[in-house]
C-alpha cells in the first residue's frame, strides 16, 4: 500500500479518510487462505452498500486480483479495477479507464518488477518502525501454496536502492526496519557487478535442504545485503521476514551474531514436524534436518528467539503426524508460532494431486493443540527472562494506561514498563529489568536510557 500511495500521489490523487465519499477505494488483498479472500468479498459488499458516492470506483489490488480476476470482473456492481501485484505503476491508467465506465484490468506478472525506484509513503511514523520490500515472488513450489502463482517468479531489488532507502529512513528517525519478501533470505541481487568476489552457489543453502529449482549462482546474497544495511544504519535494529529455512547458511548466522543491530530473532517456518507430511508439502527437508539446523543456529546464537509457521490438517495428515508436529514445537521451543488451518488453493499441486481429507473440526482442534503447546513453551522461555536486563525499543504508549509504554526486546517479545518518570519517546532505547512474564508479554522496570 505504501508503494501504491506513492504512485497515486505522484499523479495528484489525494488520500481521503472518508471511505463512503471517496472517488476511488483501493483494497489490498491476500489470497493465501480462503478466509483472507472471504473477508475481502465481505468488505466489497460493505463498501458498495455504505457508499454515498454513486460514481465511486472500487479497485481490488494484490494477490486476489491475480487469482480470481474473472470472478471479480463478473461482479461488475462491486468491482471496477482489478490490479495484480506487478501492475501498480499502471494504476493511474486503470483509474482513467474505469472513470470512462469500462472495467479495467492488469494482472500481468513480471520477471523484474521490484518497484525499486518508487519511494514508499509511510503514514504511521509514530512507532519509528518501517518495512522495506527487498524481493518479490517465490521459486519454491510448496504443494499447498498459491504464492508462486499470485506473486510470480523470484526477483530481488538492487542492493544500492535498498541501502539508499535505509539511509533515508535512518535520517528520518526510524529505529527499526523489517526487510520484507516472500522468501527474504533467498535474496540475490543479480544486477551487481561483484560476481567474481562471490563464487557462491550451494554454500548459500543449508546442506541437505533440497529445492525444486537449480542452484542459483552469482550476484550478491542476503548476507552481503545485511552487511551493507547494518553498516549504513548502526543505530537501527533490523529484522526480516519471511525467510525459508533452506537459506540459512552458517555464514549468515555468524554474520548476524557479529552485529548488535541485527536482531537475534529468526523466523524458521517449519510447517510440520512429520517427515511424510513435509514430503507431501514439498518442503525439501526432513524433521531431522530442520532440528539440526536449529541446533547449529543455537550454537552460534545461544539466546536466539525462534518463531515459526505451521499448517494444521494438511492433506493426509494423520493423528500421529499431528503429534509429531506437537513434539517438534515442544522440542524447539518457539517464542511465537503462526498456526493456520489448511486451506486448499486452486492451481497448487495439492489441489491437483492430493485430497483435502482432514475434516474442518479436526483442523480446528489441531490448530488449537499447536497453539496451546507453543504458548506453553513460549511461557517457559519468557519466564526465563525474569531477572535479566533487556534492551527495548519503544514503540508507543499502552492503550490501557498511558503511564506505561511498550516496545520490543531484541528477540521481538513485547515488553511493557512504567515510563511516567523516564518519559522516553517511541524510537528511543531503554534498558529494562524483566519482572514478570506470560506467554505473550513481559513486564519490566525501567533502568536507564541506552544506545543500541
Ligand atoms: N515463504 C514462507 C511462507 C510464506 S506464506 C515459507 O515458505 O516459509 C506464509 C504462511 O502461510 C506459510 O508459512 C504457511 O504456513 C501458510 N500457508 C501458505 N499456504 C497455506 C494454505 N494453503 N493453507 C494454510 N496455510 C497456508
Ligand atoms: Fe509458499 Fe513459502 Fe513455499 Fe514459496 S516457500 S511456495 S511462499 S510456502
Amino acid at each position: 500500500m505504501e508503494i501504491v500511495r506513492s504512485i497515486m500521489s505522484q499523479y495528484g490523487f489525494v488520500e481521503s479518510d472518508q471511505k463512503e465519499k471517496a472517488d476511488i477505494v483501493l483494497l489490498m488483498t491476500c489470497s493465501i487462505r480462503d478466509g483472507a479472500e472471504k473477508k475481502v468479498w465481505n468488505q466489497l459488499k460493505l463498501i458498495r452498500s455504505n457508499s454515498v458516492n454513486k460514481r465511486q470506483i472500487v479497485g481490488v489490488l494484490g494477490c486476489m486480483a491475480e487469482r480470481v480476476r474473472h470472478d471479480l470482473l463478473e461482479k461488475r456492481n462491486l468491482v471496477n479495477i482489478v490490479a495484480g501485484p506487478d501492475s501498480y505503476r499502471d494504476l493511474p491508467r486503470l483509474v482513467a479507464v474505469a472513470s470512462g465506465g469500462s472495467n479495467a484490468i492488469n494482472v500481468q506478472l513480471s520477471l523484474d518488477e521490484t518497484y525499486a525506484d518508487v519511494q514508499p509513503i509511510r503514514v504511521d511514523a509514530e512507532s519509528r518502525t518501517a518495512f522495506i520490500s527487498i524481493m518479490r515472488g517465490c521459486d519454491n513450489m510448496c504443494t499447498y501454496c498459491v504464492v508462486p502463482f499470485t506473486r510470480g517468479r523470484e526477483r530481488s531489488r538492487p542492493i544500492d536502492s535498498i541501502v539508499e532507502e535505509v539511509r533515508r529512513l535512518r535520517d528520518q528517525g526510524y529505529k527499526q526496519i523489517t526487510l520484507l519478501g516472500q522468501n527474504v533470505n533467498s535474496y540475490r541481487d543479480m544486477t551487481s557487478m561483484d560476481f567474481p568476489m562471490n563464487p557462491s552457489t550451494t554454500e548459500d543453502r543449508v546442506p541437505g535442504f533440497k529445492t525444486v529449482y537449480k542452484p542459483k549462482s552469482g550476484g550478491l546474497t542476503f548476507t552481503s545485503l545485511l552487511e551493507k544495511v547494518a553498516d549504513a544504519a548502526p543505530d537501527v535494529r533490523f529484522r526480516f521476514t519471511s525467510p525459508h529455512p533452506k537459506d540459512f547458511p552458517m555464514q549468515l548466522i555468524e554474520f548476524i551474531a557479529s552485529r548488535t543491530n541485527l536482531c537475534k530473532q529468526l523466523h524458521l517456518p517449519a510447517q510440520s514436524g512429520d517427515d511424510e507430511t513435509l514430503d507431501r508439502m514439498g518442503r525439501g527437508y526432513s524433521r531431522d534436518l530442520y532440528l539440526r539446523l536449529v541446533d547449529d543456529i543455537r550454537i552460534i546464537l545461544p539466546n536466539v528467539s525462534l518463531t515459526s509457521d505451521f499448517i494444521a490438517g494438511f492433506c493426509g495428515e494423520t493423528e500421529e503426524a499431528h503429534q509429531n508436529t506437537l513434539s517438534l514445537i515442544r522440542e524447539v521451543g518457539y517464542s511465537f508460532c503462526f498456526v493456520f488451518p489448511y486451506s486448499m488453493r486452486g492451481k497448487t499441486r495439492a489441489h491437483h494431486r492430493l485430497t483435502d481429507d482432514v475434516p474442518e473440526n479436526v483442523k480446528a482442534r489441531r490448530h488449537l493443540d499447536s497453539t496451546t503447546v507453543f504458548r506453553e513453551e513460549a511461557m517457559k522461555l519468557n519466564q526465563k527472562l525474569i531477572g535479566t536486563e533487556q534492551t527495548v525499543l519503544l514503540e508507543g504508549k499502552s492503550k490501557r494506561d498511558v503511564a506505561f509504554s511498550h516496545g520490543r526486546t531484541d528477540g521481538g517479545v513485547k515488553a511493557v514498563f512504567d515510563n511516567s518518570k523516564s518519559q522516553l519517546n517511541p524510537g528511543q532505547y531503554a534498558k529494562v529489568l524483566i519482572t514478570e512474564a506470560n506467554s505473550q508479554t513481559l513486564k519490566a522496570e525501567f533502568i536507564r536510557e541506552t544506545d543500541l
